[in-house]
C-alpha cells in the first residue's frame, strides 16, 4: 500500500464521515486480509503527542515509537486481545503510522492445461517417420495434425482449444498421450489476456480539437483541474486519447473513469483498439482474483492505462500522471450505499492532489459546480464548440401532449406526430432512440372501481407489472409479487394495466409499428452480464431499427445511423422536489438528443410535453448550455443551493413511523444553533418507507468555510452519539450523506 492510499482512505473516511474500516473495505479487494505478516510502520512525521489516545492505542503507539515497526502478532500479544483491527484502524486514522507491508493477498491462481509434443518428436525425421507410418486409429492421426497445425500458428496449445478444433474427445487425446506422443502439462495462467502492447493513433485531431488539447495542456501547467466542456459528438474522446498519449509516452500512468463502467463496452471497445494491452478494466462486475491480478499490475506499473468505474481510485498506482473523468455530470459518481458514501469525481480530484496528477473533467453538459469552479478560475476551461465532421446539432421540436389528450390530466404515450417521424426513419433507413425515464411511469395495476394501486409490503411505492416474468416487482426493495386478479381495497376484479414504462412502450410499438425490430434496453432486460453489450453491438449492425430504453441509452453511445431521438415524456423529468431538477433534465435531454445525427444531415429530436414553454425545454431546444446556467446559479445563489452551499443530507431509519420522527426532530433540536439556520427540515421524503424502514431526512445547507463544515460533522457525530443514548433512539440508523445528490 503507497502512503497516498492510506492519505485518501483517511481523508474518504473524514469527509464522508464513515470510519477508515468502511473504507477499507471498499478499497481493498476482499482477498486482501490483514495476516500475521502484516507490519505497521511508525509514521516518523506524527507529532508524539500521545494524550488524545485511549488505553489501547498508547500502548500500540509506544511500541511503535520504539521499535518503528510492529508485526501484527505482535500488536495482538501487547493488547492481549483477538480484535486488534479496529485499534488498528483507529491509528492509522490518527496518523500515528501510516503502512501496512505484506497484506496476504488470498489469491488462487488459474490453471489451465497444455498440450505439448513429446520430446522425441522435436526431431522432424522422427515426428515425419512417425506419420507416415501411422498405424491404425485416424482420428487420433487428425488430431495430431490438428496439434501441430494450432501450434504452428499459435505458438501454444489448450487442451481446450485443441479438442473443440478438432472436435475430438477426451478420450482420444488420451490415447496419443499413452502412446507418449503428446503430454499434457498444467500450467498457471492469468485470467485476464492481454493483446499485444503497442499504441496505434491512426486518425488526427480536427483544428478545434486541437485547439482544445493546446488549452488542456497550457491549463495543466498552471492548474491542477481542467474541464473539458465539448458538445455532444465533438470529439472528446479523440482528445482523450491523444492526451493519455501524451502521458504514457513519459512513462506515466492513466486513470479514465467512468460513471457507470458495465454500460460502456463501446468506449472500451474504442479505447482498446488505440491502446490494446496497455489497458486494463476494473469494476464490480469483476471477480476477486480478476481484482487482485489487476491490482498487481498496476502496483508494478505493467498497466499503463485503467479503465473503470469510482472504486478504480484505489488502485496502487506507481506514477499516476492524469485521471480522466468522463461524463463528469453523472450522479451515479456518487457511492449511495454502503458507506464510504463518495464522489467519484469529487475523490479523484482530492486524490491527484496527493499523488501530483492531473485532472480532466469532460462532459457536455457539465455539473454546475464544475462549471462555477471553471468560470471561477479554479479549474481551467477548454471548449468545443462544432461538432466532429461539421455535423449540425440537431433540430428541436415539440410535441403538445394537451393537444393530443383525449382527457384532462391523460398521459399520451406515443403520439401521431412521433409514430409518423419513426415510420418515416426507418424508411430511410434509418435508427431511431426512444427515451423514457423510469421515475415517471411505470406501469402499476390500478382498481377501476376504487382506485386502488398494489403496493409493496415493504416499501412505500407502487409496485411495477413486469409482463415479461408476469409479476409484480418493487423497484426499490427488488420484492417480487404474484399479479393480483382482485382488488386489495374493495374486492373488485376490475384491475387495469396504467401508465406505461419502457416494457409497455415496446409492446404498443410492436403493434403500431409492424414489420419493425424493436427492442427494449433498461435495468430488467440487460441484468446478464453481457446483455448490454450484445444490445448495442446489435443495434451497432442495424438488426434494431427502434431502441427504447431508459437512462441507459444516454450514456455517451456513438451510433452512425440514428436520425430520430424522441423523448416520451418530458414532464416526468421537470417534476420533483429537488434542487438539482432543472439541471439534470436538461443534462438528460441535451445528452439523449445528442444521440442523433452524429454522423451527416441534421438529426430530428421530438420532445412530448404538456409544457412546452418551460424554461429548461427553451434551453433544451436552443442547446444552449450557458442559457440553463446563467439561469440556473441564479436561482443556487438566491436560495443558498451548492456551489453557493455545502450540503449534508442526514437520513434517519426506524421500523416505527413515529420514532423515525421524534428521533429526527430530537436530533435537529440538539444540533448547536449554530447551524440551526442551516437546517432544512427534518422532513419525511417523498418515498417514505423502505424495506420495511421508515424514513425522515433533514438537509444542512453550510457555508463554504471548511473550519465551520469540519465543525458541523463534529457535531453530527456527537448528536449521533447522544440521540443513541435515548433509549427509545437507540435503534435509529442514522446516515449522514455529504454532498448529497
Ligand atoms: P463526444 O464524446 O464528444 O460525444 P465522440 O468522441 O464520440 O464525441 O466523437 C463523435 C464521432 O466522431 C465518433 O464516431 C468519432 O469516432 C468521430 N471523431 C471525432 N473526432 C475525430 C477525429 N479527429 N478523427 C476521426 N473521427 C473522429
Ligand atoms: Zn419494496
Ligand atoms: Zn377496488
Amino acid at each position: 500500500i503507497h502512503r497516498y492510499q492510506l492519505q485518501l482512505w483517511e481523508w474518504m473516511a473524514a469527509y464522508y464521515m464513515c470510519t477508515e474500516g468502511e473504507v477499507m473495505a471498499a478499497a481493498l479487494p476482499s482477498h486482501f486480509k490483514l495476516s500475521s505478516e502484516t507490519i505497521l510502520i511508525y509514521n516518523e512525521e506524527f507529532d508524539d503527542d500521545f494524550s488524545a489516545l485511549d488505553n489501547d492505542e498508547f500502548m500500540i503507539a509506544e511500541a511503535l515509537q520504539m521499535k518503528h515497526e510492529l508485526r501484527l502478532t505482535e500488536v495482538q500479544q501487547i493488547l492481549d486481545a483477538t480484535h486488534v483491527y479496529p485499534v488498528v484502524n483507529r491509528l492509522i486514522g490518527k496518523k500515528l503510522c501510516f503502512v501496512w507491508e505484506s497484506l496476504k493477498q488470498t489469491f488462487n491462481a488459474k490453471k489451465e492445461s497444455f498440450v505439448l509434443l513429446s520430446n522425441e518428436y522435436h526431431d522432424e525425421d522422427k515426428l515425419s517417420a512417425l506419420l507416415n507410418n501411422w498405424g491404425r486409429a485416424p482420428k487420433q492421426m487428425e488430431l495430431l495434425l490438428s496439434y501441430l497445425h494450432l501450434m504452428k500458428t499459435q505458438g501454444e496449445v489448450t487442451k481446450a482449444d485443441l479438442l473443440k478444433k478438432a472436435s475430438a474427445s477426451d478420450a482420444q487425446l488420451k490415447g496419443l498421450v499413452e502412446k507418449d506422443i503428446l503430454r499434457i502439462e498444467k500450467r498457471s495462467v492469468e485470467r485476464i489476456r492481454y493483446a499485444p502492447k503497442d499504441v496505434t493513433i491512426d486518425f488526427a485531431l480536427t483544428p478545434s480539437q486541437a485547439e482544445a488539447l493546446g488549452q488542456i495542456q497550457e491549463c495543466f501547467a498552471t492548474k491542477q483541474v481542467c474541464l473539458l466542456h465539448g458538445i455532444t459528438s465533438s470529439g472528446k474522446t479523440h482528445v482523450y486519447i491523444k492526451l493519455i498519449e501524451n502521458f504514457i509516452r513519459h512513462g506515466q500512468q492513466v486513470l479514465y473513469m467512468l460513471p457507470e463502467i458495465a454500460l460502456t463496452s463501446q468506449i472500451i471497445r474504442r479505447l482498446q483498439k488505440h491502446f490494446g494491452g496497455y489497458i486494463g478494466i476494473y469494476h464490480s462486475k469483476f471477480s476477486q482474483n480478476e481484482r487482485v491480478e489487476i491490482w498487481n499490475k498496476v502496483k508494478s506499473g505493467e498497466m499503463k492505462i485503467v479503465l473503470g468505474a469510482r472504486s478504480s481510485l484505489f488502485l496502487p498506482y506507481q506514477d499516476l500522471g492524469l485521471i480522466i473523468c468522463d461524463e463528469e455530470h453523472d450522479s451515479s459518481y456518487k457511492q449511495q450505499d454502503p458507506a464510504p458514501r463518495y464522489h467519484g469525481r469529487d475523490a479523484a480530484i482530492y486524490m491527484a492532489s496527493l499523488t501530483g496528477s492531473k485532472v480532466l473533467l469532460g462532459s457536455a453538459t457539465p455539473c454546475l459546480e464544475t462549471y462555477y469552479n471553471a468560470k471561477t478560475e479554479k479549474y481551467g476551461l477548454a471548449q468545443l464548440n462544432e461538432r466532429f465532421g461539421e455535423v449540425k446539432m440537431p433540430a428541436i421540436e415539440f410535441v403538445d401532449n394537451r393537444t393530443i389528450a383525449h382527457k384532462p390530466g391523460e398521459k399520451v404515450m406515443l403520439s401521431p406526430q412521433l409514430l409518423d417521424e419513426i415510420k418515416a426513419s426507418v424508411a430511410k433507413g434509418k435508427q431511431v432512440i426512444l427515451f423514457q425515464n423510469r421515475r415517471g411511469y411505470s406501469p402499476y395495476q390500478l382498481c377501476t372501481v376504487c382506485g386502488w394501486i398494489a403496493e409493496c409490503r415493504n416499501c412505500d411505492v407502487s409496485l411495477t407489472y413486469h409482463k415479461q416474468s408476469n409479476k409484480l416487482k418493487c423497484h426499490y426493495c427488488g420484492n417480487v409479487y404474484p399479479p393480483v386478479t382482485t382488488c386489495a381495497a374493495c374486492g373488485s376484479n376490475k384491475l387495469v394495466q396504467r401508465s406505461f414504462g419502457t416494457e409497455k412502450i415496446e409492446e404498443v410499438l410492436e403493434g403500431e409499428l409492424q414489420g419493425l425490430k424493436v427492442s427494449r434496453m433498461d435495468f430488467d432486460s440487460v441484468k446478464n452480464k453481457n446483455a448490454h453489450d450484445v444490445l448495442i453491438q446489435q443495434f451497432e449492425q442495424k438488426k434494431i431499427d427502434v431502441l427504447v430504453g431508459t437512462q441507459m441509452v444516454v450514456k455517451g453511445l456513438d451510433f452512425d445511423n440514428v436520425d430520430l431521438v424522441g423523448i416520451l415524456d418530458a414532464d416526468g423529468l421537470l417534476h420533483f422536489a429537488d434542487f438539482r431538477v432543472n439541471e439534470r433534465a436538461f443534462q438528460l435531454m441535451e445528452q439523449v438528443s445528442g444521440r442523433a445525427g452524429r454522423r451527416e444531415g441534421q438529426g430530428k429530436v421530438l420532445i412530448q410535453t404538456m409544457n412546452p414553454t418551460h424554461p429548461v425545454l427553451l434551453h433544451v431546444s436552443r442547446h444552449d448550455y450557458t442559457g440553463m446556467y446563467n439561469e440556473e446559479i441564479e436561482k443556487r445563489k438566491q436560495f443558498f443551493y451548492p456551489p453557493y452551499s455545502r450540503v449534508i443530507n442526514v437520513h434517519f431509519k426506524h421500523k416505527e413511523r413515529e420514532i423515525c420522527f421524534q428521533a429526527a426532530h430530537q436530533f435537529a433540536k440538539g444540533m448547536d444553533f449554530l447551524y440551526r439556520k442551516y437546517i432544512v427540515g427534518p422532513a419525511e421524503p417523498v418515498i417514505n418507507r423502505v424495506r420495511g424502514m421508515f424514513l425522515m431526512e433533514m438537509l444542512l445547507k453550510l457555508p463554504r468555510d471548511a473550519q465551520m463544515i469540519a465543525k458541523c460533522k463534529e457535531d453530527i457525530q456527537k448528536e449521533c452519539a447522544n440521540l443513541h443514548n435515548i433509549k427509545q433512539f437507540k435503534k435509529v440508523i442514522v446516515l449522514p450523506d455529504v454532498d448529497a445528490q
